[in-house]
């Protein structure tokens, strides 16, 4: 019988059990923790499946130097562990094992993250010594859980049907809002590559091959700055579907959401989601991305405010803005230093300032009490406000995009103040999971610094009226309110992805690249290959991409991806760890045909001049 070298192991330090009392066994792992009690070491072994406790007796302990983070192959009998020194929160605490002998296998200096957990280690430290912030458990358990989650969802969709289809890395730009990432060609001088901020065009033309059901976990590059929940490059789970229509794609991944939950989590979610348009969500809850987990919805006071006495809620009305308003129950009592609290994060926003009302039918409370001195006033406010005797109203008075979107944060900041979100039962609670599908953004969006409009979603997304209001015969719509066939889904307030359905039609693509101001021949240069393609048998087609860095965060309670990410870039776009970005040798730019813009480091001053 062939047997491996001796070192290597029989066991994992998280599988022993009282039922091995007695086996030899060799573990191999990390120590962990080293305790000398009068001559008698006992350290934990750890690898990624536990931690098993290991006894050295002191003759054996006297010939070997051991160190935290060393690794070893210990050899050794299974001993039971009896009464108290039976370790009740470890699947392993039963046992430990009695070193007869030790090989170590590589030695470490003092490690400088702590990974027993007691200090807690500044983020920089963690990124540059990653590979010793990985071995955390916290750290392996977020990896195994992506790694199972996006296994699951692969799985998912081959079950209906879906083929994996990798598309290229070296590419040409496709817009997705962010600037791209350039590679220079060698062999090509003076041209580049772009690293695909998706892979969106792609997708599409194997929609025109015919391949009918796509998916890809794709790695995307999008050059912007970098927040908490935005990384230069990240994972999509990205998928196209032909012959299709909205709800084919929400069917789609309900069904994958339902079996990933199942698969990944043991959670039964209940589908399908519900559906609301964005001018819904925009009305009701501030954002596009509603966190349904509480109500406080956001309410409209504009025919109250234009006949009220109140100049500042007149004029923002009659000068084509909004008076809208968030209704707190008394039950919370909310108090004066929590108004001015709100008032404070609603100017952060850009209003000028917070109103607010104790609501009574009797007039009141409050600035707004005086213009509800009549019980009329007053009644017709409650009832536009849906309130009631001694609830607090907020309101917002100022154009209508501004109002939402100050309203929408009070709303979630008020959700977390007032501690409105309800507790799940348990981990497997399917209630905690709020989805919703938010339906027909607008198709444009204006930008106030550029002065023009931007696709809201990207230029391949369908028009809700494929005349795009007369435009396709020559009229001149109002760019501003065409709405779209794009779509996010969302859950509990975070966007977890984007998508659309498509255009199919190269007259009407043409159309919205020259509405977006970019001419014939630019057109021709960046996208004619991709017209071309849809004028040679497009297939109606749609489909969206789901955001995997942010999805596998959420699912385990965590707000930041870099927790689920084993090496991710901090927030001015480094790697700690390798020192990326870096410069490089002249001779590789040359090589490249690139010459660098920079001034060359000064030369050291000569002494002698
Ligand atoms: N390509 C889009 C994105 O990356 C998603 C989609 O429309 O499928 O945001």
């Amino acid at each position: 019988m062939t047997q491996g070298p001796s070192w290597r192991r029989t066991h994992t330090c998280g599988e022993l059990r009282p039922t091995h009392v007695g086996a030899t066994v060799t573990l191999n792992g990390w120590v962990q923790a080293r305790r000398n009690l009068g001559g008698i070491y006992f350290l934990d072994l750890r690898d990624r499946y536990g931690l098993t406790q290991v006894v050295i007796p002191e003759a054996l302990g006297a010939t070997v130097k051991l160190g935290p983070e060393f690794v070893l192959s210990v050899r050794g009998k299974v001993s039971a562990r009896e009464g108290s020194q039976i370790n009740t929160e470890r699947p392993t605490g039963g046992v430990e094992v009695i070193a007869e002998a030790i090989e170590v296998l590589s030695s470490s200096p003092p490690p400088p993250i702590d990974l027993s957990g007691s200090t807690e280690t500044s983020l920089e430290t963690r990124l540059k010594y990653r590979y010793i912030d990985l071995r955390r458990p916290a750290m392996q358990r977020n990896l195994a859980h992506r790694s199972r989650f996006i296994n699951a969802m692969r799985r998912a969709f081959e079950a209906q049907g879906f083929l994996e289809i990798e598309t290229p890395i070296l590419t040409k730009a496709t817009p997705e809002g962010a600037r791209d990432f350039l590679v220079p060609s060698r062999v090509h001088p003076g041209e580049f590559y772009a690293l695909p901020q998706s892979p969106q065009i792609f997708k599409q033309i194997l929609m025109v091959a015919g391949l009918d059901r796509y998916f890809q976990v794709a790695r995307c590059f999008r050059d912007e700055d970098l927040r908490a929940d935005r990384q230069l490059e990240f994972t999509q789970l990205d998928m196209e579907m032909s012959f299709v229509e909205e709800e084919d794609v929400f069917a789609t991944w309900e069904k994958v959401m339902r079996d990933t939950f199942k698969d990944a989590m043991g959670i039964e979610l209940s589908i399908p989601f519900p559906r609301m348009r964005w001018e819904e969500s925009m009305e009701r809850f501030g954002v596009d991305k509603p966190d349904l987990r509480f109500g406080l919805e956001l309410h409209a006071a504009d025919a109250w405010a234009k006949a009220c006495e109140f100049q500042v809620f007149r004029s923002a009305v009659e000068s084509g803005g909004r008076v809208m308003g968030i209704t707190v129950p008394a039950a919370h009592n909310l108090s004066r230093k929590d108004v001015t609290e709100l008032e404070g994060v609603a100017k952060g926003i850009g209003a000028k300032g917070l109103a607010w009302w104790k609501a009574g039918a009797a007039g009141g409370s409050g600035p707004l009490a005086k213009f509800c001195a009549t019980p009329e006033a007053a009644a017709s406010l409650m009832a536009a406000m849906g309130a009631a005797e001694g609830d607090t109203c907020l309101f917002i008075a100022d154009r209508k995009s501004l109002t939402r979107k100050v309203l929408g944060e009070l709303r979630n900041q008020l959700g977390r103040r007032l501690d409105l979100i309800p507790k799940p039962s348990g981990p497997t609670d399917p209630a905690q999971w709020r989805f919703t599908w938010v339906t027909h953004f607008p198709l444009f969006e204006w930008d106030e610094d550029a002065g023009r409009y931007f696709s809201a979603h990207h230029p391949f997304t369908a028009p809700e009226d494929w005349s795009l209001d007369g435009a396709m015969e020559g009229k001149q719509p109002d760019l501003g309110k065409l709405s779209s066939r794009a779509y996010d889904l969302v859950l509990n307030g975070w966007e977890l992805g984007s998508g659309s359905v498509r255009i199919h039609r190269a007259d009407v693509q043409q159309k919205i690249f020259s509405m977006l101001g970019i001419g014939p021949e630019e057109q021709q240069r960046k996208f004619g290959f991709f017209v071309e393609a849809l004028s040679q048998g497009a297939p109606p087609h749609a489909g969206f991409a789901l955001g995997l860095d942010r999805t596998s965060a959420l699912t385990l309670g965590l707000d930041n991806i870099r927790e689920v990410i084993a090496f991710p870039k901090t927030a001015s776009a480094v790697d700690l760890m390798c020192d990326a970005p870096s410069q490089v040798d002249p001779e590789q730019l040359a090589e490249v045909h690139v010459r660098s813009v920079l001034p060359t480091p000064s030369a050291p001053a000569n002494p002698a001049s």
